[in-house]
């Protein structure tokens, strides 16, 4: 225990990586302040995942009510309110942070309302409203998350031009839109506007969307854009703005095409947010990127001094940050926890959603792992047909000699749920055969993940044998 007036351990930072930290060191004894300069629930709460969710319910909501008629009913007089979808979105979030601010106080965890840096001595220092307030500490650790990353060849204060951030304050759907960048980010707001009536394109400067997933995903996906009307433009980039108006901008790309648009989003990565906390002077390594680095038990080069979250790199998912916050937090209150990565599931909530987790079968082959890729389609799935929602796939990536799960793709109805059936087998060092031998209720979603582990048997009840020559 701390002597008086001192704690034992300060967290910086009050996302998903920082407020579980603060919770689970709280849980093993130790006090604990948690300095924040802006809201508790960090990016993901507040401008983040659940924002983005939010948005996409209502959207996706509306989709459904125009398929309506396929399902026999008919409903008329669609109409979305923006105002209304935005008051619903701020009411999640809000009600979320509420509950954070009530978690931290039965934790007796102290809040402190400020901007927080590192003392030479390892202390934290909180510049707060109400002045300057060194909290002593034998403990840090650094949850400070990321924030959008900007290019050079826009002008941000420009109301065209917008972040993740200011896309999520908008308060009204833009007529059009351009994206600059088709991963994550770019395709889920990609959807939310389109369900909404903005007329999109969505530029990409690699050959293809969603360049980290998996190639064959990504086709799909793209064609699945296309066919909600987005416009894809890959291997194209904007290389100068030609005007900026109050309402719209006006700009070149690298194909020689101008463009118009009401709105630009800039959805390119995120920047690690370092700057301000004086790693330097405190001993702890930060890369020329403002990436703190970390070793497998989240602790820095500092003794004493650790870090978790989007600021230590790697996987950028609230999940991770997550973990990464326990492991820190075990270790910073006398426990021995080491950081894994092998089995982190991914999601990206598009139309339909994907799921993926562990090796794909892209970096397999380029890996020279040598794999068996088994597949079943939700076109032959029961459940997926009876919801409408047959489109996409299952894809299992097996080790071809011990017959062990190493990942998954699913592209499909709640991929974002199904993938957690693969990371749990993952886990547990199941095999594509426990997976098969594993009764499914039907009808049901993740009965096609057992079919596409029955496949990579040759016992796939619900796929043709190969035709004999
Ligand atoms: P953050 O959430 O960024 O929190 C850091 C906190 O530290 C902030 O509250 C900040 O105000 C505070 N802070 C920073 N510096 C200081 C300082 N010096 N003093 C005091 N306080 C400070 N991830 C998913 O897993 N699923 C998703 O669906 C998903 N969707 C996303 C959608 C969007 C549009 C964006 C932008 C991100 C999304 N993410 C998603 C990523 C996810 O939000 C981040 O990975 C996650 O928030 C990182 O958590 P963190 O705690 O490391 O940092």
């Amino acid at each position: 225990m701390a002597e008086e007036g001192k704690f034992d351990v300060v967290v910086i930072g009050g996302g998903p990586g920082g407020y579980p930290a603060a919770i689970r060191c709280a849980q093993r004894g130790a006090k604990v302040a948690l300095v924040e300069k802006d809201k508790v629930g960090g990016t993901c709460l507040n401008w983040g995942c659940i924002p983005t969710k939010a948005l996409l319910a209502s959207a996706e909501l509306i989709a459904h009510a125009r398929e309506a008629e396929k399902f026999g009913v008919k409903i008329t007089g669609i109409e979305p309110d923006w105002t209304a979808i935005q008051a619903r979105k701020q009411k999640v979030t809000d009600t979320l942070v509420g509950g954070i601010l009530q978690l931290l106080k039965a934790n007796g965890i102290e809040l402190v309302n400020g901007f927080a840096s590192i003392t030479p001595e390892k202390n934290v220092l909180a510049k707060t409203d109400g002045g300057d307030r060194v909290l002593e500490t034998d403990k840090i650790i650094i949850a400070t998350g990321s924030d959008p990353a900007e290019l050079p060849t826009f002008d941000f204060s420009q109301p065209a031009v917008m972040t993740s951030t200011d896309a999520l304050a908008l308060d009204h759907v833009p007529k059009s839109l351009i994206i600059v960048g088709s991963g994550v980010i770019g395709s889920e707001f990609a959807c939310i506007f389109s369900t909404l009536g903005t007329e999109i394109v969505m530029l990409e400067l690699m050959d293809r969307m969603l360049p980290t997933e998996d190639s064959r995903v990504a086709k799909q996906m793209r064609s699945t854009f296309r066919k909600q009307g987005i416009d894809i433009r890959t291997e194209t980039t904007v290389t100068e703005v030609l005007e900026y108006r109050e309402d719209g901008i006006k700009v070149k790309l690298s194909s020689g095409d101008e463009l118009e648009a009401e709105k630009l989003l800039v959805s390119i990565g995120r920047k690690f947010n370092s700057a301000g906390l004086c790693c330097e002077e405190a001993g702890i390594e930060v890369d020329e990127r403002g990436r703190i680095d970390v070793d497998q038990a989240m602790e820095t080069s500092a003794d004493g001094v650790y870090a978790c979250g989007d600021v230590v790199g790697g996987i950028l998912l609230a999940h991770t940050a997550t973990f990464e916050g326990l492991v820190a937090a075990e270790n910073a209150t006398g426990g021995n926890a080491t950081m894994q990565y092998h089995v982190v599931p991914a999601c990206i909530f598009t139309t339909p959603e994907i799921g993926s987790v562990g090796l794909n079968a892209d970096k397999a082959a380029e890996q020279g792992i040598d794999v068996t890729v088994s597949r079943f389609s939700f076109g032959a799935l029961g459940k997926a047909l009876a919801m409408g929602e047959d489109y996409g796939f299952v894809q299992l990536v097996i080790d071809a000699k011990t017959d062990r799960v190493l990942g998954a793709q699913i592209m499909g109805p709640h991929a974002s749920d199904l993938i957690h059936e693969v990371a749990m087998a993952m886990h547990m060092g199941a095999t594509s055969e426990d997976i098969a031998n594993t009764i499914h209720a039907h009808p049901s979603l993740p009965e096609a993940i057992m079919e596409a582990a029955e496949a990579a048997h040759g016992k796939a009840i619900h796929v043709a044998p190969p035709k004999k020559k």
